[in-house]
């Protein structure tokens, strides 16, 4: 008789944004004429670079030729993509990582939610609170964790971000934790990691033989030049970091999908006998053996984005949001909310101080503003909400002054 994966079960009843959209459809219908602004989910919404749709473009024109066509590519991704990562997000920033680290993929949700099948069951887990549900909800299908009681599951050490840390989470006891999921700039708070809180967290991975999950899909927002873009830059983390990275929010790729890992060649992770293991030869065995390579016109694109064209469009791109960013963080201080993220992250974090589902339900229904709240990150989201800036100039605008007036 077939059975079903019982750790399925212990997963919360649905998906934060499955609940917010119910909600927003409910109150469509019973007010069709309102016009609802959307600052929830972390979808961009302005067009592909030009260089990138130019790319786009010419690399189709070659799949229509037989001289030029291409078929399955490298699973790793095509060199001239992993080269130009490794050269202008690596070299260029003074970090050691070589293309042939580099492995292109369709995105890092997927990424961040596979990499965990390279270790062991029993691996202990160290995640932010509150944090992207993905890190949280693989592991818990993949049988790392007891039920959830209150919030939380069984088996997890969570990472309080909380006002009163400015929501860059302590360190965990020593020896406690084997894997540890790290994202800056944060998802949902917006909160950067400044060096020495980095540099932290690289040395207790190495005391500890612990390995951090750096995921740095906003990256492209920093514009504090002290603030790190990649945990590499910090000395030893070559040996403790996988790091995750996607075009998604850097070059509008949400719909287009091209994201990457890195994994450094010489990290390592023991097996039950005590031998070291490369998790670069595990994970290429599973990216082998699972994935068959992002398509040729996309990889193109995304190649494009390091060109000098590509990287003054999409520089712009960022800088458009970080406006709207700024315009929204400026209202809700305005409004007397204590708020972090905004300047280096496309997301604002708001200390509203009431249950954030009642937040979220006030600002749908008096202001037909879509925002997400806080709880359905975690537990230390509650009375919190996240607004995003991705939306127009225009809609963000129109979206604070409905605000200003419901609040
Ligand atoms: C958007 C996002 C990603 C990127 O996901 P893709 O699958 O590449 O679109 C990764 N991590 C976080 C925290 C994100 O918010």
């Amino acid at each position: 008789m077939i059975r079903i994966n019982e750790h399925y079960t212990k997963l919360k009843a649905s998906y934060l944004f499955a609940d917010i959209a119910r909600r927003v459809a409910a109150y469509q219908q019973a007010h069709p004429d309102k016009a609802v602004i959307r600052l929830g989910i972390g979808d961009v919404t302005e067009p592909l670079p030009p260089a990138c749709i130019e790319a786009l473009h010419a690399g189709t024109d070659e799949l229509a030729h037989r001289e030029t066509f291409h078929g399955y590519g490298p699973e790793q991704g095509y060199a001239f993509l992993r080269e130009a990562i490794a050269a202008h997000d690596y070299a260029a920033r003074g970090c050691d990582i070589s293309a042939d680290e580099v492995f292109v993929s369709d995105g890092s949700k997927c990424d961040c939610g596979n990499i965990q099948e390279i270790f062991s069951t029993d691996a202990r887990l160290a995640i932010p609170d509150p944090v992207y549900p993905v890190y949280v909800d693989t592991n818990v299908m993949a049988g790392r964790t007891g039920s959830a009681a209150d919030g939380r599951y069984e088996g997890i050490t969570y990472l309080d971000c909380t006002p009163a840390n400015g929501y860059v989470p302590a360190l965990p006891a020593p020896g406690v934790v084997d894997l540890i999921y790290l994202c800056f700039p944060n998802n949902p708070t917006g909160a950067v990691a400044p060096r020495e809180q980095l540099a932290a967290w690289v040395a207790y991975a190495r005391e500890n033989r612990a390995i951090i999950l750096y995921d740095s899909a906003y990256e492209s927002f920093i514009r504090d030049e002290k603030i790190p873009r990649s945990i590499y830059e910090i000395p030893g983390a070559r040996d403790v970091a996988i790091e995750f990275r996607s075009f998604s929010k850097t070059a509008g790729f949400t719909g287009t999908r091209c994201a990457y890992t890195v994994i450094p060649k010489n990290l390592t992770a023991l097996d039950a006998s005590g031998k070291e293991h490369s998790l670069h030869a595990l994970w290429n065995r599973r990216h082998t053996t699972k994935f068959n390579g992002v398509s040729y016109p996309v990889q193109r694109a995304a190649a494009a984005i390091y060109t000098d064209a590509g990287r003054r469009q999409t520089r712009a791109l960022t800088d458009y949001y970080l406006g709207n960013a700024a315009l929204i963080r400026a209202a809700m201080q305005k409004l007397g909310l204590p708020c972090v993220g905004g300047d280096n992250s496309p997301y604002i974090w708001v200390n509203t101080g009431r249950d954030s589902w009642e937040a979220f339900d006030r600002l749908l229904n008096d202001a037909q503003v879509v925002v997400t709240p806080g709880a359905g990150f975690g537990r230390c989201g509650e009375n919190h909400i996240r607004i995003s800036a991705f939306n127009s100039r225009e809609n963000v605008e129109t979206a604070l002054e409905r605000v200003a007036k419901a609040l």
